[in-house]
């Protein structure tokens, strides 16, 4: 039989595997965990003293049980607020607790009244309810899946409606009773809605915490970490599904493999920890002059890769050509040091049907042919011919 005892045993109970779970999510350091996890740890003691209120006394299973439900609620809020990125803590808010503790106070002992004590309590949760939907519905990314941001949001709007319908019931009077777990048809579905929610953000949260944590092994996985563009692996990836669009759409797809011409001295002259940051600063000029479809990644040491689907050979010869020009003007990537960095690049077009390592083959050959006509240069593999022909003339050497 569900009777307002057993809706807070059951979220008693929930409450303490979702502080167990969010404990183990602890070391993740993922901002708004361990306020989660507070939060939760918070809501066990205070419904444990709610269940009190026909034994203990009022301050504390009505005062002190209450007050730690709504901190627990206002952590659950900052939690979500600090996940998202945002600044967590609104001084207003703890205003908004002391007026409750103050209302909550004044309808216990000057005036007793548990009608308007539920009505203030889901003024305040239904105010967190709107706020927690509000922001991790907004934050779901748009890139990748948010069933998590989902779950949590519908769940604060249950815990909104639960929570508005319970409060406008007590507050206008259509529905009064004595005490706070009585047995009423209407106190059961609205303490059912608005308590329930407590569990469900639990176990939203824990979501919210594990797609994170996939988010964060998908980049260490796929991006490469000094320079934050793709790495081989998944660079490669990319590249062997745009060649089987190309494939099927017969659209051209163009692959350029780059080269930084003497790094080495780079390296020598200046020190391997300047090399990396004129690798950042270069990778950062690129793709800031790539187009929003182009593929950009790094294939290993200085060596990089350039995938540019729908493109045509020329055009995407034209574009590399305006890069290597860039790239040469961009300005020093060591503060106070005259430093010209220049490339050289082997490109060549996707031949519908063929492994994408012949293309890479091709490409490479251009490259070493660059080199050889004196790096800082475009050149490519002409459709029916093996040999790389120059594209661009070199300016540097
Ligand atoms: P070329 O014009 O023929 O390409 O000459 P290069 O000096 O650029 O080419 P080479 O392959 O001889 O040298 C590449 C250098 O890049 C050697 C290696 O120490 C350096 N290198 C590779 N990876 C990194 C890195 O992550 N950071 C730094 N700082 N240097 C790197
Ligand atoms: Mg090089
Ligand atoms: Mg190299």
């Amino acid at each position: 039989m569900l009777d307002p005892i057993s809706v807070i045993f059951v979220t008693i109970f929930s409450a303490i595997m979702s502080t167990a779970v969010l404990g183990s999510l602890l070391p993740t350091a993922i901002p708004g965990v361990r306020r989660w996890f507070t939060a939760s740890a918070l809501a066990i003691v205070a419904l444990a003293l709610f269940l009190l209120q026909s034994v203990g006394p009022r301050w504390l299973t009505i005062l002190v049980s209450n007050q730690l439900l709504a901190v627990a609620m206002l952590l659950i809020l900052q939690g979500c607020r600090q996940f998202v990125g945002l600044r967590p803590v609104r001084y207003a808010e703890y205003g908004v607790l002391l007026a409750l503790l103050a209302g909550m106070a004044y309808w216990t002992y000057a005036v007793p009244d548990v009608n308007i004590r539920i009505a203030l309590v889901s003024v305040f949760y239904t105010y967190a309810y709107i706020v927690v939907a509000r922001i991790v519905f907004m934050a779901r990314p748009l890139a990748r899946p948010h069933y998590a941001y989902w779950f949590v949001s519908i769940g604060a709007c249950l815990g909104m409606i639960g929570h508005m319908g319970r409060g406008l019931a007590y507050g206008i009077g259509w529905v009064r009773q004595a005490e706070l777990l009585q047995s009423t048809p209407v106190n059961i579905a609205f303490l059912a809605l608005g308590v329930l929610a407590l569990p469900w953000l639990s176990i939203g949260m824990v979501l919210l915490t594990h797609d994170r944590l996939a988010h964060r092994l998908e980049r260490l996985a796929n991006l490469d970490e000094l320079t934050g563009i793709l790495a081989r692996r998944a660079f490669l990836a990319q590249a062997e599904a745009a060649a089987r669009t190309a494939s099927r759409s017969g659209r051209p797809l163009v692959l350029a493999i780059i080269d930084i011409d003497h790094f080495k001295n780079i390296n020598d002259t200046y020190g391997h920890a300047a090399g990396d940051r004129v690798l950042a600063h270069f990778t950062g000029v690129v793709a800031g002059n790539l187009r929003a479809g182009d593929g950009f990644g790094r294939l290993g040491g200085e060596e990089f890769a350039v995938l540019c689907p729908d493109t045509s050979l020329p055009a995407a010869v034209k574009m590399l050509d305006r890069l290597r020009a860039r790239v040469a003007q961009a300005e020093s990537a060591l503060p106070g040091r005259k430093l010209k960095v220049t490339f050289s690049a082997g490109v060549d077009q996707y031949r519908s049907g063929e492994p994408l390592t012949s293309l890479m083959a091709r490409a490479d050959a251009a490259l070493y042919s660059a080199k050889a006509m004196g790096r800082d240069r475009v050149v490519t593999v002409a459709a029916d011919d093996p040999l790389p022909v120059e594209q661009s003339p070199g300016m540097a050497d």
